[in-house]
């Protein structure tokens, strides 16, 4: 069973991981969530996480001390920790990394405020023998806190799990997964329901046709002119 943890000042901003298919997976068992405070961690009156950053600048840096202890004491005794410090400068996630993370035993999220965290923190645990810390951006713009990221990589990761998605053959034909004839990874061909017409545009023919073959090359030509498209833009 995959562990998430996630480590935040704001922990109700993540209430809704216990929704849909997160919160159904938590209850068949196939992961656990768990949202810890940061601010637990502080011995002040004023529960203070940050500091002023050394060499000058604007804003303030997440200290190092509440995030070790935090840490620490959600480490389970298992041989590999990976920690996710979740900042805009890191690896840019894409669902190589979200198949790789269901491999994971226990995946530690630090999501960031103000200016992100005290380098020390990625640098201490990286010397650890049972971490492996990851720095991930989820796109190349600045977010205000770490915990959006945190829940897109949860959702990304969680729904290729066995058993979280009702319908596991989902996943063969989805964007990022289906394999164009020259091995390149393709988006989605589009998808359309009922009814046959709707204000005026029709449903592509070869669809209403049953001829499986026809629908599936008529498919894979669309997701190749798509992903086509999107290398043009
Ligand atoms: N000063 C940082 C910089 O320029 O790289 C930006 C800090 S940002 C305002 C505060 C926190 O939001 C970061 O520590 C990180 O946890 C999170 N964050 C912002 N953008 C993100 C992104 N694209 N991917 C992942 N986390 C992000």
């Amino acid at each position: 069973m995959l562990r998430f943890d996630l480590i935040s000042i704001f922990p109700e901003y993540l209430a809704p991981l216990k929704l849909s298919l997160l919160g159904k997976a938590v209850d068949k068992g196939l992961i656990t969530i768990n949202i810890h405070d940061l601010r637990d961690q502080t011995m002040d009156v004023h529960h203070s996480v940050d500091d002023t950053p050394y060499g000058g600048g604007a804003g303030m840096v997440m200290s190092a001390a509440p995030w070790g202890d935090a840490i620490d004491q959600i480490s389970n005794d298992l041989d590999q920790i990976d920690l996710i410090i979740l900042t805009p400068a890191g690896k840019k996630f894409d669902q190589a990394m979200a198949a790789e993370f269901t491999k994971c035993k226990q995946l530690i999220f630090a999501c960031g405020r103000y200016e992100g965290i005290d380098a020390r923190v990625g640098k201490h645990y990286e010397n650890k023998s049972n971490f492996k810390v990851h720095e991930v951006s989820i796109g190349d713009y600045v977010l205000g806190g770490g915990e959006v990221a945190a829940m897109v990589i949860i959702e990304a990761t969680a729904r290729l799990l066995p058993g979280v998605l009702g319908n596991p053959e989902s996943l063969k034909e989805e964007s990022h997964s289906i394999i164009s004839s020259s091995d390149d990874l393709l988006v989605e061909y589009p998808n359309y329901t009922k009814p046959a017409v709707w204000r005026g545009l029709e449903v592509p023919e070869v669809l209403l046709s049953g001829n499986h073959g026809q629908i599936a090359k008529w498919r894979k030509e669309q997701a190749e002119r798509r992903t086509d498209q999107l290398g043009k833009e």
